[in-house]
């Protein structure tokens, strides 16, 4: 496919309709169209997929998206600015492209879309955890996407990815990892945006798993983790101690350690303990 479109080059778009980024939109645009459509790459073969788009923006992503060959794209936009540009896109690929204004921590998109779909997004920053979270955790798994392609600052991107004994390790990692393979892809300077943002930024790509890798209760997990991570450098008896009144007996049964601490425990012990602490 990877076909660039006949449309005009960015540049001219943010100039024709008066698209000066936001900070307060999290708006830092990708120009250039080769770039868009290499991140479009990393969503897989999209040829038979709906594909969610949050903050489209001018479209760069989007027309990457569509000229790789998205069998339908929804983006959801919340800065009206925007919408005109995101019409011609919608002009140029007849019946591929729907556009929805609002905040995408308030729409349901499921209503337009149709399974298989992945999700594609260069996120604003200030809600893309937020809605991540929200992906990686429906009340029913496997979840409406087979994968995320998402733009995070690196920062971000390493706590997802991350592997115990690291300092990035914990919750995010631990969430992600429990019920998808997640990679980072591509590595962007600041450059690669305008305007250029102060951190770097990487592109993780996530696929969900047909089931969670280790069973457990997903509260019992969350609840487990999130209370370990609390107190990371505890040891777990003590960081745990709220959790149950015998918890030295339960992570003895989850073959961990009491003096464990949290940052060491791979995603396989977290699981046997959210097991154990389930057990009657
Ligand atoms: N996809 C474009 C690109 O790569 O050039 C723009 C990415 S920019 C980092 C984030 C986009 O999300 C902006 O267009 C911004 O207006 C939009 N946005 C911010 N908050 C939003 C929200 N709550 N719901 C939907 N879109 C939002």
């Amino acid at each position: 496919m990877s076909t660039i479109d006949s449309l005009p080059p960015l540049r001219d778009v943010i100039r024709t309709h008066d698209l000066q980024a936001r900070k307060s939109m999290g708006q830092n645009f990708l120009l250039d169209l080769n770039l868009t459509a290499k991140i479009a790459r990393q969503a897989g073969d999209l040829t038979q997929c709906d594909v969610l788009e949050i903050g489209p923006g001018p479209g760069g992503l989007t027309r990457g998206l569509l000229s790789e060959g998205a069998r339908h794209v929804l983006a959801i936009e919340k800065d009206v600015r925007c919408l005109p540009a995101l019409a011609e896109i919608a002009a140029t690929y007849p019946d591929r492209l729907t556009i929805l204004e609002g905040d995408a921590l308030e729409i349901d998109p499921l209503a337009h879309l149709s399974p298989p779909i992945r999700v594609a997004a260069n996120l604003p920053y200030n809600i893309g955890t937020e809605l991540l979270v929200r992906w990686l955790t429906p009340k029913e798994w496997p979840p409406f996407w087979q994968s995320l392609t998402l733009m995070f600052q690196r920062e971000v991107a390493e706590r997802i990815v991350a592997r115990p004994g690291s300092k990035t390790y914990g919750r995010l990692a631990l969430l992600a990892q429990w019920r998808a393979d997640a990679r980072i892809v591509l590595q962007l300077p600041p450059e690669a945006f305008t305007p250029p943002p102060k951190v770097s930024s990487s592109v993780v790509h996530l696929t969900a798993l047909p089931e969670p890798r280790y069973p457990a209760d997903a509260a019992v997990l969350s609840h487990v983790v999130a209370t370990a991570f609390n107190q990371r450098r505890k040891m777990l008896r003590s960081a745990l101690k709220g959790v149950a009144p015998d918890i030295e007996d339960r992570l003895l049964a989850a073959g961990l350690k009491p003096t464990d601490r949290a940052e060491q425990v791979p995603l396989e012990g977290f699981c046997a303990l959210a097991r154990a602490i389930a057990a009657p």
